[in-house]
């Protein structure tokens, strides 16, 4: 049974879907005005093993990660680089895609933008004004936080103390300090018609929008970085409940920090690491390796100590799986029914009670590690074939699970199998020359050896 901690009420709880056998899941995106950096990875690994799981476990996975396109960073680093905020946004939505592909990870289905959904958004925040949840001030409209007795579940703070923690803002426009923009009258920046102003909509609202307009009811799970727990997402629970009598998602998933040499990340530290900057010395499969080897809910610690230590890792279980593959093969035996003894049988028990843990990928690849260990055992054995067909498919299907690409092999060529086997020959009457003439032979074809 799987179980998932739920920041909504800080306990790991059974996962049930709303609908048997489907999962709704919706992971916050990027604003796209900078390239992403190594903190925003991790969602971006995290959550799409999540979906790997569900997959792997049977379920039809609905999953949604969304394009903020529109929002104030974007607008001033458009005017700053004195270029059209639509081509600054396209630029970055490209490269994420790119990184998110890079990272091992697929692209969600259903990336949604805010600028396409605006009609929507513009006839929610009506809605919610019609409802007495939302009013209008001078072009702005805020949402009314007191009229609502759920406000601050999921940050599991009181409106009182949230007030006396509040900055008294420049703003009297609001009748509460808490209030929030749905709406703001813009005179900088992209903007768009609307009952009340020229203006465009509040990053609360526009993850609500594009969460209803995709799926119409209330979600499975809705994650996204710890960061964005107060106020991004209360605020989201706060307007769903407002307008559509249910909060948003069942199951609220909030990845840790991502930390570089034990301090926070900043610019000001001068500590600040894309993606990109770390794709330059490490591939995705080490970063994804790296990331997975600590509890989601942990914060991670970037260290170059820590990416060597998991590109070995990664290329320990690479070797294992490649040197046990080839033995099929060369044996012609990648199609024989696979013989899953008990020590196999337990790998995948093992592998599942970790994942079955609210998705305890640390657990999950010190079970592949094992994998890679008795992978190895087998393929120093004679025979074993079956028993080694049995491994390869099970390490395949966790590395379906995990992304880590480890096995994505393709079979030998006729050809070269006979020249494993003249070397193979060679080695046996000690003709060493002509075995390692072979050797570079294949080496030249870029078969490892
Ligand atoms: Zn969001």
């Amino acid at each position: 049974m799987l179980t998932v901690y739920n920041s909504l009420t800080n306990m790991n709880e059974p996962f049930v879907p709303i609908q048997p056998g489907k999962v709704s899941m919706y992971v916050c995106g990027p604003t796209v005005y900078n390239y992403i950096h190594i903190g925003n990875a991790r969602p971006i690994i995290f959550f799409d093993v999540v979906r790997n799981y569900f997959t792997y476990l049977g379920y039809d996975v609905d999953y949604v990660s969304n394009i903020t396109d529109v929002d104030d960073k974007i607008i001033a680093a458009a005017l700053a680089q004195a270029v059209d905020e639509t081509e600054l946004t396209s630029t970055f939505t490209k490269a994420y895609q790119e990184d998110v592909q890079a990272l091992g990870s697929n692209l969600a289905p259903s990336m949604p933008k805010v600028t396409e959904t605006m009609p929507q958004i513009i006839r929610f925040i009506e809605e919610l004004i019609v409802k007495g949840f939302a009013y209008e001030q001078e072009g702005d409209v805020y949402f009314r936080v007191t009229k609502l007795v759920e406000y601050g579940a999921l940050s599991n703070q009181k409106i009182d103390d949230l007030l006396v923690g509040a900055r008294i803002e420049s703003n009297t426009n609001k009748e509460n300090q808490l209030d929030f923009t749905l709406w703001k009258a813009t005179t900088e920046g992209i903007k768009w018609e609307s009952p009340w102003s020229l203006g465009r909509p509040g990053w609360h609202t526009e993850c609500v929008v594009m969460i209803d307009d995709h799926f119409h009811r209330e979600i499975d799970i809705h994650g996204g970085g710890m960061d964005l727990k107060f106020p991004h997402h209360e605020n989201e629970i706060a307007q769903a409940h407002a307008c559509f009598s249910h909060g948003l998602a069942k199951y609220w998933m909030h990845n840790g920090f991502v930390q570089i040499d034990d301090q926070k990340m900043s610019k000001s530290l001068g500590n600040f690491k894309t993606v990109r900057d770390i794709l330059t010395q490490y591939d995705g499969t080490t970063i994804r390796t790296w990331m997975l080897s600590t509890h989601y809910r942990q914060p991670i610690n970037f260290s170059a100590d820590a990416l060597e230590s998991a590109k070995k890792f990664s290329e320990r279980i690479s070797l294992a799986y490649q040197g046990a593959y080839r033995k099929l093969d060369l044996a012609d035996a990648l199609t024989i029914a696979p013989n899953m003894d008990e020590k196999i049988a337990k790998l995948q028990t093992d592998f599942e009670a970790a994942m079955n843990d609210d998705f305890n990928t640390a657990n999950a690849m010190t079970v592949l590690f094992e994998a890679a260990k008795l992978l190895n055992q087998l393929t120093r054995q004679a025979g074993k074939l079956a028993e080694i067909q049995a491994m390869c498919q099970l390490v395949s299907r966790f590395d379906q699970v995990l992304g880590l690409k480890l096995t994505h092999l393709q079979p030998l060529s006729p050809e070269v199998k006979v020249l494993f086997q003249e070397r193979e020959a060679a080695r046996q009457a000690k003709d060493f020359a002509k075995a390692d003439a072979i050797r570079e032979q294949l080496q030249q074809q870029g078969i490892e050896v």
